[in-house]
């Protein structure tokens, strides 16, 4: 018989989020969160090119999105997928390389907190995210030096949490909002068993958009110009509304902001800040009601609606579900964690831990896959589904469709996804070519999808007339990105300089110091300086346990402080 303590690797979760990410183990029959180097578990998703060229990631890059923001980047995980180029101190990364560099810090937490080597791990994606964007992620990971054991939809990792707490549940939404995506998802609980029933979302909508309308009411306020102000100032005002509307269910809050060549003050309660997101409220109704429609059911008919995600934390976000819904949200699990806890749960299950073997889970596919064909006369590219939008994966679909004419040689699949008549109007997935055998007229091909756990897909061509099968698997590469484009990304990443861990706490200190130096004024911000002076005298005298005192004194002022 194995020892399994002896050959079995660390179970480990990862939740990548659009603002701040998380690692998680499945340990002793629980899933743990990871501390960072600082001590926490969560790790913004920021990343920061420093004076000296050295990469830093998490809490000192987030302060320095303030400080230098031409150096600092943060939720690139909103344009994973796409071909934007991120300038960071005369670098220049893809959302993926961001991504790795986050995805790498998470890991060397991981060895340091477990003293094992890492290489893979359960790693969740908004439910929503396109073909494209779940390759990339999967590159990412590689970037980083991790394999994906799977991808699991961020709101299934939040059911499976809430399944191993609560026993009570049985049809349930999860409304999960988070920085930059926003997914609903229709489940079932009959322990133990987990089914997914439908799944929705918006790519575009998350937190970040409540901050986004806020900065545009502050400035219409001011009349002020947006191209007009200096990129610092910019960052300072961002990062200010950001604190605003984190403290707004606190009651009415105002921001001071010196720029633009004078000193501002801005005040907002919650029926302005209601009536300022009224149209993202509205956007966030459209995918409710299209999951409770695909699970054919009402909102009566839902046992209990979870939510998940730091922008549920919004009171204007919770009135218009709790209105929605005529009831309260449970939330008692910590919306920030729950994700990671949920994946770790899911390596656990995926490596049949028996505390967790029990546990079934179904999960969808969110959106319609299908090909391009004629319609009719009409040769504009009609969309043809193969597997409609919340079909329980795995799946296998086969349709068959016809050459147009024959003498046809060749016959192009093209595959999209999406929920639009017309292929232009849905998303690219992958294309190649089948030759048919010439045999002077037209021919009956079944084409058949085969949609995995992980949300990636297969596809098979038979032409009937001689049986001939052509399978093709959806390239695995990201469609973007050529060999000699991830070679690129794979030499750049080795060749940079990691920040190193073990003075990531101080490095997030000064960090902190001079982001709240440039919050302040006047006295406030003379004694910041001094502290910024002080610390940075200390770390000269390279006095280990002075530093480590000082450091956490400095931080209790500046908790104390808000800042
Ligand atoms: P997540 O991706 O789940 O970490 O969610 C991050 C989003 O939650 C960001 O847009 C934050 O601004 C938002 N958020 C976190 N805490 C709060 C809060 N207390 N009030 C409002 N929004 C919050």
């Amino acid at each position: 018989m194995q020892d399994a303590s002896i050959s079995s690797a660390p179970l480990l979760g990862i939740d990548l989020g659009t603002t701040n990410s998380l690692i998680a183990v499945w340990q002793e029959g629980r899933a743990q969160l990871i501390p960072n180097a600082l001590g926490e578990v969560l790790t913004p998703s920021a990343v920061s090119v420093d004076e000296d060229g050295s990469i830093l990631v998490g809490r000192a890059a987030r302060s320095r999105l303030t400080t230098h923001p031409e150096r600092s980047a943060a939720a690139f995980k909103r344009f994973m997928g796409s071909d934007k180029r991120f300038e960071l101190g005369g670098q220049s990364f893809s959302p993926e390389e961001l991504s790795a560099l986050v995805l790498g810090a998470l890991k060397q937490d991981a060895e340091a907190f477990l003293g094992v080597p890492v290489n893979e791990a359960v790693i969740s994606v908004p439910a929503y995210f396109s073909d494209e964007q779940r390759k990339r992620t999967v590159f990412a990971a590689e970037l980083a030096g991790l394999k994906v054991q799977r991808l699991i939809n961020e709101p299934t990792a939040a059911a499976m949490a809430y399944g191993l707490h609560e026993q009570k549940f049985e049809r349930t939404l999860i409304f999960d909002l988070g920085g930059g995506t926003f997914d609903v998802t229709v489940l079932e609980y009959s322990l133990p068993l987990i089914e997914v029933h439908a799944s929705t979302g918006d790519n575009f909508l998350g937190g970040e958009d409540f901050t986004a309308a806020l900065l545009q009411a502050c400035l219409k306020d001011w009349q002020l110009d947006i191209a007009k102000i200096e990129p610092q100032a910019l960052a300072t005002l961002c990062d200010a509304l950001e604190q605003l509307k984190c403290r707004l269910a606190q009651g009415p809050q105002s921001l001071s902001w010196k720029g633009a060549g004078e000193l501002r003050e801005w005040r907002l309660d919650e029926s302005r800040a209601q009536s300022i997101w009224e149209p993202l409220l509205a956007r966030l109704r459209a995918p409710i009601e299209q999951a409770l429609r695909d699970a054919r059911l009402s909102p009566r008919d839902l046992d209990s609606l979870v939510l998940v995600g730091g922008a549920t934390r919004m009171p204007a976000v919770q009135q218009m579900v709790a209105t929605l819904f005529g009831r309260l949200p449970y939330r008692h699990l910590d919306p920030d964690t729950i994700v990671a806890l949920g994946a770790a749960s899911q390596a656990a299950c995926k490596a049949r831990d028996a505390a967790i073997e029990e546990l079934i889970l179904t999960d969808v596919c969110p959106y319609t896959l299908g090909i391009s064909t004629t319609r009719g006369e009409d040769v504009r590219g009609a969309f043809s589904p193969i597997i409609e939008r919340n079909t329980v994966i795995p799946t296998s679909k086969v349709q068959r469709f016809y050459s147009t004419h024959p003498e046809q040689k060749v016959i192009r699949i093209e595959v999209y996804q999406g929920e639009r008549p017309w292929v232009r109007d849905n998303i690219f997935i992958d294309a190649f070519e089948v030759q048919l055998p010439q045999v002077g007229r037209q021919q009956d091909l079944d084409v058949r999808f085969s949609y995995d756990i992980n949300g990636l897909l297969e596809v098979d061509v038979t032409l009937l007339e001689t049986g001939e099968r052509h399978s093709h698997s959806i390239d695995r590469s990201p469609t973007g990105l050529d060999e000699q484009a991830r070679a690129n990304s794979r030499a750049r990443l080795a060749a940079l300089k990691i920040h190193p861990r073990d003075t990531l706490p101080n490095r997030a200190l000064t960090a902190r110091l001079e982001r709240a130096w440039m919050h302040s004024l006047g006295e406030e911000r003379e004694r910041i300086g001094a502290w910024l002076d002080e610390f940075n005298a200390v770390l000269a005298s390279q006095r280990g346990e002075e530093i480590t005192s000082r450091r956490q004194a400095l931080t209790r002022l500046l908790d104390e402080l808000g800042a």
